[in-house]
């Protein structure tokens, strides 16, 4: 029986690498019905909002979804949507990896193998956020951190563990200067850590954590963290194994997960035919992972890697020179990765 899956193309350059995640998942024989919903600044002028009811009733029904990046206006306008999705879904954990691929030009290693898992739906982003004055001169964002949030991201994070075989948690924290927020989501982790004597448990402060991760990333395995410290080394991660056009993502609640890459919606690269499509088709693998489909899902991990290592049909920001004329399109970069998994 086919999987139901939502699909939400998003914004700029989302549609056309959604596609190529869509293309990939097909040429991995896992039989997926995707229904397509609109969300992002395309559907404002139609629907009055840039995330419609029926795009969150369709994940709920489905309880799985891959989604393109959606353009949030800075300053003003409408509310992040993809924060919006993974608040009103309670999509607490956000999963990372980042995982190196041999081949990827100019980054300081080869041999990361790490995911970062943020919470998702609270701590500075709990959209709590105020002028202190009527000038507008001073502003407030809280940092909200609750027990709840942080035992339920903290235990999703040991038994990710636990189940992927992987030998560290880390939980990253502030705690020596925010101690009622930083301090809960620490004392929560070390309350956990002992439910799971067989995983190795450590901590770090986050400006320490950000230097580690330069120096020797290959030290660790699981991060869990708030969410904006997540956000932030989760970024820095990215950019160690090649970037963000190489990092995909998922929000896991309770039965229910949404899958993306972790950039944004590139508008300069929109209709160009130019974007990394990598990200994206992670996320499809992740996603198929997450569906039980794990032999498709490393198909795909591996064949985007020989892609990357042959170097020959991969996009601008994967060669040496980002101006190098051998660069190919999304399409191009996608239809080698097709390729590989033919040959599997
Ligand atoms: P961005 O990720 O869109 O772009 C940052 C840089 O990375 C740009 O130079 C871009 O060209 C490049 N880039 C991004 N994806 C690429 C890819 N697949 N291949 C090659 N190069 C790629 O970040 P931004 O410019 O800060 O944000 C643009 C918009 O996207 C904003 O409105 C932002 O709010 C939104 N955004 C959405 C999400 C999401 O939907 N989850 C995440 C981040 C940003």
């Amino acid at each position: 029986m086919a999987f139901q899956v939502t699909l939400i193309p998003g914004d700029g350059i989302g549609p056309s690498v959604v596609d190529s995640a869509v293309r990939v998942i097909k040429a991995t024989g896992v039989d997926v019905e995707w229904e397509t919903v609109f969300a992002g600044e395309e559907v404002i002028k139609k629907e009055g909002t840039p995330l419609p009811e029926y795009v969150l009733d369709s994940i709920k029904k489905n309880r799985v979804a891959l989604k393109g990046p959606i353009t949030t206006p800075v300053g003003g306008g409408f509310r992040s949507v993809n924060v919006q999705i993974r608040q009103k879904l309670r999509l607490f954990a956000n999963l990372r990896p980042a995982i190196s691929f041999p081949g990827v030009p100019g980054v300081p290693f080869e041999d990361i193998n790490l995911v970062v898992i943020r919470e998702n739906t609270e701590g500075l982003y709990s959209g709590v956020d105020y002028w202190v004055d009527e000038d507008q001169t001073a502003g407030a964002s809280v940092n909200i951190i609750t027990l709840k949030a942080s035992e339920r991201v903290v235990r999703f994070s040991f038994q990710y563990a636990k189940e992927k075989g992987r030998r560290k948690v880390t939980a990253v924290h502030k705690a020596n200067i925010l101690k009622c927020s930083s301090g809960l989501f620490l004392r929560v982790a070390y309350e956990v850590a002992r439910e799971y004597p067989e995983v190795e448990f450590e901590d770090r402060i986050v400006d320490n954590m950000a230097m580690q991760l330069v120096k020797k990333p290959q030290e660790y395995d699981v991060i869990v963290t708030t969410n904006l410290f997540g956000d932030i080394l989760s970024d820095l991660c990215a950019g160690l194994v090649g970037g963000l056009g190489l990092a995909p993502s998922g929000n896991i609640g309770e039965g229910m997960a949404v899958f993306e890459p972790v950039h944004g919606s590139a508008p300069k690269h929109k209709g160009a035919n130019r974007a990394n499509p990598s990200a994206t088709i992670l996320a499809g693998a992740l996603m198929l992972d997450y569906l039980g489909e794990k032999e498709a899902s490393q198909k795909i991990y591996q064949a985007v890697g020989n892609v990357i290592r042959k170097g020959t049909d991969v996009t601008y920001d994967l060669k040496e020179d980002r101006n190098d004329p051998s660069a190919v399109g999304t399409k191009e970069m996608t239809d080698a990765i097709i390729e590989e998994i033919g040959r599997m």
